[in-house]
């Protein structure tokens, strides 16, 4: 946790543009954006994988979903379409290891995606 990119940035070690915090979640503009809209949303509690969660997580992950859905529609990129991704360990090309989404938007995305 203490060497955490992420938790350095939840707790202001690391500068971000944050695109919106509170309690449990923080979202901010992804340093190495991918697509035009690209906003990574993580909890403020440090789980580095999806296989790490547990049932008691399972409310974080439901209101970093409707986080996303309410960044997609502040960003203007909701009627068009998004997409959230989230990458698990390294074969997904998971680099951070403290679970994220990320929102990506602005662009048309193919699939099956590389
Ligand atoms: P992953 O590859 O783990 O799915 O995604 C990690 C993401 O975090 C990458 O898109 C990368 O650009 C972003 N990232 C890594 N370090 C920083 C940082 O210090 N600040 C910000 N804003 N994003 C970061
Ligand atoms: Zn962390």
């Amino acid at each position: 946790m203490e060497d955490c990119i992420f938790c350095k940035i939840i707790n202001g070690q690391i500068p971000s543009n944050k695109v919106y915090e509170d309690e449990d979640l923080l979202a901010f503009e992804d340093v190495n954006p991918v697509a035009p809209t690209h906003v990574v949303i993580i909890p403020k509690k440090h789980i580095e994988t999806l296989n790490d969660i547990q049932e008691e997580d399972a409310g974080v992950l439901a209101s970093l979903l409707l986080r996303a859905q309410s960044i997609a529609t502040e960003k203007e990129i909701a009627e068009d379409g998004y997409r959230i991704v989230l990458n698990c360990m390294p074969g997904a090309g998971q680099s951070v290891y403290h679970i994220h989404f990320h929102l990506l938007g602005g662009r048309i995305f193919h699939w099956p995606p590389g």
